[in-house]
């Protein structure tokens, strides 16, 4: 049995995703259950399984999806602003186990998240 994330499965093309942007170390692809108008995933190629566990090493790599998700949001339109969001852990609710930013956006965001 495979031990990949479902976004590991993605970044190697066996499960289908709607894909928006690729590069040699990024992918980014709608999510499955869009919270938002736009809800875009942001995620390392590199299975960093959460952003806890990034090392020094990464920290050019985080920077790098950080920017990608502006150019993403720009590109999508989103004018008037969009939030970026990294769950970690249980009580962060991650369920996913592939680290990934979440771009949302294409309406007004309540605050404080549930
Ligand atoms: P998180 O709760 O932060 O771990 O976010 C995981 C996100 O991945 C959720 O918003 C899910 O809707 C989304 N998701 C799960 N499986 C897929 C998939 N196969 N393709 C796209 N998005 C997915």
């Amino acid at each position: 049995m495979s031990s990949k994330t479902f976004f590991q499965k993605i970044v190697d093309r066996e499960i289908p995703a709607q894909i928006v942007y690729e590069d040699n170390q990024a992918l980014a692809f709608w999510d499955i259950t869009p919270q938002a108008p736009v809800h875009i995933l942001i995620i390392p190629k590199k299975p960093i399984p959460q952003i806890e566990l990034a090392t020094s090493e990464d920290e050019a790599l985080l920077g790098h999806l950080l920017y990608v998700a502006t150019q993403i949001a720009k590109k999508e339109g989103l004018n008037d602003g969009y939030r970026l969001v990294v769950n970690n852990g249980a009580q962060g609710g991650q369920t996913v186990f592939h680290l990934h930013i979440h771009l949302l956006g294409g309406r007004a965001l309540g605050w404080p998240p549930g």
